[in-house]
């Protein structure tokens, strides 16, 4: 089925990403992560897509598997990263091939030994030059992105962010999802910054839940969100305390759900990580 049409449809959109595992156990144990979140019924699942090779083989075989497998609906993340025109085309055709629907298109960042994104040769600069070949290509995915309600760590002017993400959106997105924030002000701030500039696809807010301070410290840096002090100041209290930390970042997670849907957020991305038990511990609270 095609996003969009899930996408309010019956309530909030609920979904899960994951990373494809290097190792053999690491595969194993993402597939009892997935069975025991599919209890949860999720509306979709995403698996993202690597800088190199079997990792992104890797990619296609899962999204294949969890949805003819394991019966789950499941996006594609597709990147722009050292490939040109044709290898990605192969790529979409494959995708197509396995009867997978839903693709994200993103851009990727440049791989580590680069300090800059280089366009690839005969490939793409930005994910809308993504978005546009896969339309003029004739495929038929529903299309998603990335947006950044507390800008891109390549752009801090957010106003310039927002004219991007309009010409991206309007390249052939149907919706979008955002990185992973802690502070759902920036959330609705970006909503009504982003309608007042026509952007009216669904935007769908990312979560992480917090399971390890160092961790999150090293993501936010990586990606420009923000962790609010006062959420800074509780984890430093109980940051030798494994169990401590991961409770807080259930009970911040949770409220920052509750929030967003109670004020009409179209549906919820779990960053999983792989995990299941931050997850399921969310979705009993937000049910009970
Ligand atoms: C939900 C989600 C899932 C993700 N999944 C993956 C994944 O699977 N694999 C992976 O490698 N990465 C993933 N990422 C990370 C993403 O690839 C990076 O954030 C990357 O740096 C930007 O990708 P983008 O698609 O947003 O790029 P773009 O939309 O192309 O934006 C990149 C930068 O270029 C700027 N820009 C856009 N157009 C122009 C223009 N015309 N002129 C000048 N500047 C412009 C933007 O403002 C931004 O700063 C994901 C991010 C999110 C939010």
């Amino acid at each position: 089925m095609y996003i969009r049409d899930l996408l309010g449809s019956n309530g909030p959109v609920f979904s899960f990403e994951f990373f494809p595992p290097k190792t053999e156990a690491g595969e194993q144990s993402l597939y009892q992560t997935i069975e025991r979140l599919r209890a949860l019924r999720p509306t979709f699942v995403s698996v993202t897509y690597g800088a190199g090779g079997s990792t992104r083989d890797k990619t296609l075989d899962l999204v294949r598997r969890i949805k003819h497998e394991i019966g789950i609906e499941a996006m594609a993340h597709l990147t722009c990263v050292g490939a040109g025109r044709d290898e990605i085309h192969a790529v979409l055709e494959r995708l197509a091939a396995a009867g997978i629907e839903n693709v994200l298109a993103l851009r990727g960042d440049p791989p580590r030994d680069q300090a800059a994104f280089v366009r690839p040769a005969d490939g793409f600069a930005f994910a809308a030059e993504l978005v546009q070949f896969i339309g003029e290509c004739g495929f038929e995915f529903c299309l998603g992105g990335a947006c950044y309600p507390e800008g891109h760590v390549e752009c801090r002017d957010r106003e310039r962010g927002l004219t991007h993400l309009k010409h991206k959106v309007d390249c052939g997105l149907q919706f979008v999802i955002t990185q992973l924030f802690f502070d759902n002000a920036a959330y609705f701030a970006f909503v009504e910054r982003a309608r007042a500039r026509g952007i009216h696809v669904p935007i769908i807010a990312g979560i992480m839940p917090i399971s390890n301070l160092g961790q999150v410290e090293r993501f936010t840096a990586m990606c420009g969100a923000r962790i609010p002090e006062d959420l800074r100041a509780r984890l430093q209290e109980v940051r030798h305390d494994d169990e401590a930390v991961q409770a807080l970042g259930v009970d911040h997670a949770t409220a920052q759900c509750r929030d967003l849907l109670d004020r009409g957020a179209p549906g919820i991305h779990f960053y999983t990580l792989n995990q299941s038990t931050a997850t399921r511990a969310i979705f009993e609270r937000l049910r009970g």
